[in-house]
């Protein structure tokens, strides 16, 4: 897979690759990520990315040039598919796990992160395939939206994550949340690793854990429960 992300302030995201499994996968070229200043696609002398709003009020707005020309660069002489285009925008469609999917099978995904008070029309308009917000709340700029997204798909992909079965378990994606983890020591400042996890009865221990998961999931999040029973329906 390919990635390929347009920011003004790359620094933000650069560090969010560089480290574990990100950098694991990478390494293993599994993903190619590359993230793209947008200033070097700027044709004046103090390389500027924004202006004010036609129309007026406050804030500055991304301009349109520097995305265009650096998409075209990265993608649009090349022959190939057109890569999937997302713009970060707490206006898009919300971010989740299926979409996570969904996106981990594409071969090439380009990122769009805005910045201020906002970008020119004309980039979503004219480059993105979708508008993807990763929740209801407004972040300074598009690049964590971005990390997150990229994290969560780049995990997906096979050979990323040591053992696969580690992703299927995960919570949201097997439909609950995750049963509870213990790991040495069995006792710390008075609290007990449960006697079931130390018993070797791996029978016991799946029942326990499926039970831990269930209760956790009706406490936590029974919206995943009712929309499980729906789709079984
Ligand atoms: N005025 C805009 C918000 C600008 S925030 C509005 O009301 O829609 C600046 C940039 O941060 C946005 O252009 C977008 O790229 C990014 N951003 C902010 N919140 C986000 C969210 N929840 N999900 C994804 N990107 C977001």
């Amino acid at each position: 897979m390919k990635i390929d992300v347009l920011s003004a302030f790359p620094e933000l995201i650069k560090g969010a690759f560089q480290e574990s499994m990100l950098k694991q996968a990478r390494k293993k070229k599994k993903v190619i990520i590359r993230i793209w200043d947008l200033r070097s696609f700027t044709n004046d002398k103090h390389r500027t990315v924004d202006d004010a709003p036609y129309g007026g009020g406050p804030g500055m707005i991304m301009k349109p040039e520097p995305f265009f020309e650096a998409w075209d660069a990265l993608a649009g002489r090349s022959a190939g598919k057109k890569p999937r285009t997302l713009f970060m925008s707490p206006q898009g469609r919300r971010f989740d796990q299926d979409m996570a999917v969904a996106l981990s099978r594409e071969e090439h995904l380009v990122f769009l992160c805005g910045h201020y008070r906002g970008v020119d029309e004309r980039v979503v308009r004219g480059l993105a395939d979708e508008e993807v917000s990763i929740g209801d709340y407004v972040l300074t700029g598009g690049e964590p939206a971005a990390a997150v997204i990229i994290d969560a798909v780049v995990r997906l992909l096979p050979g990323v994550l040591g053992n696969f079965d580690s992703a299927e378990a995960d919570s949201i994606t097997s439909g609950r949340l995750d049963h509870p983890h213990y790991t040495r020591p069995e006792e710390y400042r008075g609290m007990k690793v449960p006697d079931v996890l130390l018993s070797g009865n791996h029978a016991e221990i799946q029942k326990w854990r499926e039970e831990q998961a269930l209760i956790r999931t009706r406490q936590n999040r029974p919206d995943l429960l009712e929309a499980r029973s729906r789709r079984q329906r």
